[in-house]
């Protein structure tokens, strides 16, 4: 007999939009969305502009947005691999002359125009939800969840505010620091928040040679592929919304073996704890200094402000040293509950509780984020709506 509980999709970022939208599409029960955040001026894709409202983050290492779509209202739009193939038509490349002076260098370095997650306007997964929405096949509840609670075989949504709501199952799409966190306070799953990975990341830099910023902020990538590691630098016009006369190079390590830990009370990615990621994030930093070099650009400095050529004099022992000091997490954390889920996103002993957000890649992509976490998001969904419905 059919459960007359709604499903309960928490939080609607990139994964949870995806999957609110699949679920409705394939299962017959009501479906509700838990989500504290609103609609975003997402057409604008000058995404720096978006990263000084404060009403748009969670206060998590590294911004993670609190709003409808997530990461994907607020992101820098870039897909540094392939299209996936169901939204093939929606991002396209930057064209010339998008760009500003900073993306032109790397375009001298060697760097290509990237492709975005933008075709005359941001690929939000939030919107289609929202469609949904109005059609009354969903509801969303503007609410932050606090845990999950069992009250004997029935099960429990509970809210930051107090309230609790009955659910015949729920989905998590927190993201990949607050999932944990909300299975950790319900005493859901073994290893949860174990296996933390991101990105990790050096800054470089540039002052800006003239005002015009193009017309996005980072749409030029150069890879680096160096003694095992994979790099990707990319170029911003402006350090933030209020800095445009300053921009900068990230410079990222793609393939970390690293993982860390999301507790209750911190994070730690444990960025360059192991040995191959020291050694390439070193590779892969001194990769990108020589590519300025050649391309006779003076005047980089790193996050300290002091000259980036020295990199290219230092021996391992210094670089490790300066490395540690300069790395950064990015917004791309993944993988933190990789070991209490399988393949499914289902969590062993709790046929009531899945996870289908950025939590459960196995690792963190070698390529940006988003689209690994869309497809997930949409193969554990449809699995999902199979056995719902
Ligand atoms: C500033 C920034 C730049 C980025 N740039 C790129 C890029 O250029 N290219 C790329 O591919 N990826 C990029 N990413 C990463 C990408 O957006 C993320 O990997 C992706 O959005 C993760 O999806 P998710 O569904 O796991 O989490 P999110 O999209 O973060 O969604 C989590 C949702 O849960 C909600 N939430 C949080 N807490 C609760 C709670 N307690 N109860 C209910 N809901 C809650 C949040 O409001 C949010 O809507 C960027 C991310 C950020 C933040």
């Amino acid at each position: 007999m059919e459960d007359a509980a709604p499903v309960a999709v928490v939080g609607a970022g990139t994964a949870g939009s995806i999957v609110a939208r699949a679920l409705a599409s394939r299962c017959r029960r009501e479906i509700v969305v838990f989500e504290p955040g609103g609609l975003t001026d997402d057409d604008n894709p000058r995404f720096m502009d978006q990263l000084g409202e404060a009403t748009l983050w969670e206060d998590l290492p590294g911004p993670q947005a609190r709003a409808l779509g997530g990461g994907s209202a607020v992101n820098g739009l870039i897909l540094s691999g392939e299209e996936p193939v169901w939204l093939r038509g929606l991002t396209r490349f930057a064209r010339a002359g998008e760009e500003g002076s900073v993306g032109r260098e790397l375009l001298a370095m060697g760097g290509r125009h990237s492709r975005l997650w933008w075709h005359s306007g941001r690929w939000n997964p939030a919107r289609a939800m929202v469609h949904v929405e109005d059609e009354g096949r969903i509801s969303i509840i503007r609410s932050s969840v606090e845990r999950i609670e069992s009250r004997g075989d029935r099960t429990f949504v509970v809210l930051d505010s107090g309230g609790a709501v009955e659910c015949s199952h729920v989905v998590l799409c927190a993201g990949a620091l607050v999932t944990p966190r909300i299975l950790l306070r319900s005493g859901i799953g073994s290893r949860v928040g174990t296996g933390l990975q991101n990105h990790p990341t050096v800054t470089f830099t540039r002052r800006r040679a003239d005002d015009d910023t193009g017309l996005f902020d980072a749409c030029v990538v150069l890879e680096l592929l160096e003694d095992g590691g994979k790099g990707l630098a990319v170029a911003y016009e402006r350090m933030s919304g209020s800095i445009s006369g300053t921009g900068m190079f990230t410079v990222s390590l793609m393939n970390p073996v690293s993982r860390g830990t999301v507790d209750l009370e911190n994070v730690d990615f444990r960025l360059l704890g192991e040995a191959p990621d020291m050694r390439r994030m070193a590779a892969v930093v001194r990769g990108f200094v020589g590519s300025a070099v050649r391309a006779g650009i003076h005047g980089l400095a790193d996050a300290a402000g002091a000259d980036a050529q020295a990199v290219l004099g230092m021996g391992d022992a210094d670089m490790g040293t300066w490395l540690e000091s300069m790395v950064q997490p990015v917004s791309h954390a993944t993988s933190s509950c990789a070991f209490s889920t399988d393949a499914l996103g289902r969590i062993p002993g709790r046929p009531d509780v899945s996870v289908a957000d950025a939590s459960v890649l196995r690792g963190v992509p070698q390529e940006t984020p988003a689209a690994s976490v869309t497809i997930e998001a949409r193969r554990i969904a449809l699995a999902l709506g199979e056995v719902l419905s």
